[in-house]
């Protein structure tokens, strides 16, 4: 069970995180956009790499694969993206991996890049820049209904799956939750909870799928109050694309 596997970050850039899953003896990255955080934490904690996971091409995802791979001889899952050379198995929708043990499932979560997957395991879920804790990535590929229909077969996962995203945004992502959601009690509690977090320089990720479900406006593109908001603002008129869309432009400018 993958609960039963030690999940850290490692801080890399100025707000990424690099996954790091281990059993006191192996370990996996999920990730690495940079090799020399990743080979500290390593040797830090006396730990064997096996593997990398990786979710999209973008650079801050990929960046450390070619030291880490010349440093560990790991292997490699990765999207069906020739871009993304180092990789030595390359997954699609309904492939299942062994992780130290653990079985992680691939979904295909296009939008933010085309080639962009998640590993989702018992209980956990790898989303790299597709669903942020109170948001979701950048359109940068894809298409806003793509997009939505990705976030929607996440939000079809268990609501107590834990949530390891790849960016810090958390605090950014709730502000402007707030804005498309402003009389969401649970979203203002989460807020206050996260200042709280990053006061005392502790992550806001994992989160629980169940309070993205709750406060996040990509997960909520359907839930009334948001759908009504967007309406005032001219944003949408109201299907879950038109909806999703209007929150994902009205963020891109925020
Ligand atoms: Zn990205």
């Amino acid at each position: 069970m993958v609960t039963t596997l030690n999940i850290e970050p490692i801080p890399a850039f100025s707000d990424n995180y690099i996954w790091l899953l281990h059993n006191g003896t192996d370990a996996f990255v999920v990730d690495p956009g940079d090799a020399s955080p990743v080979l500290q934490a390593l040797s830090v904690r006396d730990l064997t790499l096996k593997g990398i996971l990786i979710t999209h091409h973008h650079f801050d995802h990929v960046g450390g694969i070619d030291a880490l791979k010349k440093a560990a001889q790991c292997e490699i899952w990765g999207p069906e993206n020739p871009k993304i050379t180092p990789v030595t198995h390359r997954v699609r929708e309904g492939d299942t991996l062994n992780v130290l043990g653990s079985p992680l499932h691939i979904i295909e979560v296009p939008g933010h890049t085309l080639d962009h997957i998640a590993y989702q395991g018992d209980g956990v879920l790898f989303c790299g820049d597709t669903l942020f804790a109170g948001g979701c990535g950048r359109v940068f590929e894809g298409t806003h209904p793509m997009m939505r229909k990705s976030l929607a077969k996440l939000r079809s996962l268990s609501p107590a799956t834990k949530v390891y995203c790849a960016h810090e945004y958390t605090l950014a992502n709730l502000q402007f939750a707030l804005e498309a959601d402003p009389n969401n009690a649970a979203l203002v509690e989460r807020l206050a909870y996260c200042e709280s977090l990053r006061k005392q320089n502790i992550p806001t990720v994992p989160s629980l799928l169940a309070d993205e479900i709750a406060t996040n406006p990509f997960m909520r593109w359907d839930a009334p109050d948001v759908v009504k908001k967007l309406t005032a603002e001219s944003r949408s008129v109201g299907t879950d694309d038109e909806v999703f869309a209007g929150l994902r432009l009205w963020k891109d400018t925020f």
